[in-house]
């Protein structure tokens, strides 16, 4: 059986990355991903387009952004940061730039350069990349791993690398089977969960305007009434409800919020505009449009889509001329522009997660090398430790720092 220094088990963006950087150190490296083509979840992030990182490089900041475990990155990040990860994107061939709220994409605006990019990096350093390979065991003994069964064989290094992500979007590879391993030898895990999620609202019409995007509203969260988060941003609706960065960012407060009773959110459609304001460019609408149907007087306010299920809810006959609308009616107008309430009826579930919060417990990982604290050859990077951040390029961040520490640990930590 060949001997390898490091064996990387999963080829999403932190097992590709931590195998090219041990490569990179001179290591022998084994890349094994049960796909047909790695990362393949890259393509999907984004939008396809890839939010590779966001702007903000002081790592105290940053890390602010993962919540309570957040200050276990700051190690992986002082190693390697924003800067770095645009710094290393632009050598290989995938200039970046910045956009809204700080996210940080490829300036060809394609997922695939990226993943282009990681293969062709991991490739040149020497990786021996094997696809359609699925780790299916992993053999331990003496307190450490001896070998790595696989669909095709069986193989063995000094060093182990465990990048298989988490359970969300199962269909791009990811079932979890890292956490399985990690805790038949000894690891703790922090119950998995679904995280940034879109939610389920009891409205039906939203699949009429499905993934049409609501760019600068507001969105205010209420449990019981009582008001617990506000977001403003883009979102957009789904088939079964409401989803986007701020309603994915949101969806953590909403889970919580619906164990304790009914939760529903309040749009705001025209935040910049106070409602007295809005009110009056209502008045001025209907007027221009004094002799003509209601019903073709809301171009100028709404998307063309939206308009047919406005003049719905709002409850005024189309037909009806504008002049004739009344004050109480242009008040429920007004209403479904500042305050339009949708009922909160679930989340979604890891199908359509954004990523796994939970994971391998970061008290059994020393989080300045990525090293197990049980198992001394195996080392953790990506989506699979506990630590999940906000949409806006912070989860790839967390990959490729983490990424970063276990591949040049791996490769360097061969006797100790
Ligand atoms: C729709 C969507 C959009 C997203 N957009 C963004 C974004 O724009 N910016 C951002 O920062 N984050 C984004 N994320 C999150 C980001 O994709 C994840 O944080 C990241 O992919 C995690 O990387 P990873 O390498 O840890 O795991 P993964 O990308 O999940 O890769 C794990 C790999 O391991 C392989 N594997 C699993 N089990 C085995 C096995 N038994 N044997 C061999 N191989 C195995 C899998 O096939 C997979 O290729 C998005 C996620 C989704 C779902």
């Amino acid at each position: 059986m060949k001997q390898y220094d490091v064996i990387v088990i999963g080829g999403g963006p932190a097992g590709l990355f931590a195998a090219g950087l041990a490569a990179h150190q001179g290591a022998q490296v084994l890349l094994l991903e049960k796909n047909a083509r790695c990362g393949a979840k890259i393509l999907i992030t984004g939008k396809g387009r890839c939010n590779v990182t966001h702007s903000e490089d002081d790592p105290r900041k940053f890390v602010e952004n993962f919540g309570r475990n957040g200050r276990a990155l700051l190690t992986a990040l002082y190693a390697f940061g924003v800067k770095d990860v645009v710094a290393f994107f632009e050598e290989h061939g995938v200039p970046l730039q910045i956009e809204r709220g700080g996210r940080i994409f490829p300036k060809s605006g394609e997922a695939k350069d990226v993943q282009k990019a990681l293969i062709a990096f991991a490739r040149d350093a020497g990786v021996e990349i094997r696809t359609s390979c699925e780790v299916t065991k992993l053999l331990i003994d003496d307190g450490l791993i001896k070998e790595v069964e696989t669909t095709s064989g069986t193989f063995a290094a000094i060093n182990t690398i465990i990048a298989t992500g988490g359970l969300s979007y199962p269909e791009t590879g990811c079932t979890g089977d890292g956490y399985g391993w990690a805790k038949s030898c000894g690891h703790r895990l922090v119950t998995p969960e679904p995280s940034l999620v879109p939610v389920n609202l009891r409205e039906a019409w939203t699949s009429e305007v499905s993934h049409f995007n609501l760019k600068n509203v507001r969105i205010t969260l209420f449990s019981e009434g009582k008001k617990v988060d506000e977001r403003f941003g883009e979102a957009f609706f789904t088939r079964s409800g409401i989803g986007g960065p701020i309603v994915l960012d949101m969806s953590s407060r909403i889970r919580d919020a619906l164990k304790q009773g009914e939760v529903s959110l309040l749009l705001d459609l025209k935040p910049a505009v106070a409602s007295d304001l809005f009110d009056k460019r209502l008045q001025r609408e209907l007027a221009e449009h004094s002799n003509q149907d209601f019903g073709n007087s809301l171009g100028k306010l709404l998307p063309r889509d939206m308009i047919p299920v406005f003049l719905r809810l709002v409850g005024i006959d189309p037909k009806k001329k504008c002049h004739s609308v009344t004050r109480v009616e242009r008040q429920r107008l007004l209403k479904l522009f500042k305050e339009f309430e949708l009922e909160v009826t679930g989340c979604e579930g890891f199908r359509r997660a954004i990523i796994t919060s939970g994971g391998i417990s970061l008290k059994d990982v020393d989080m300045r090398s990525m090293r197990s604290k049980i198992v001394a050859n195996l080392f953790f990077a990506g989506e699979m430790i506990d630590l999940d951040g906000p949409t806006g390029g912070f989860n790839l961040q967390e990959c490729w720092s983490t990424g970063y520490l276990a591949g040049i640990n791996a490769a360097k930590m061969q006797d100790d």
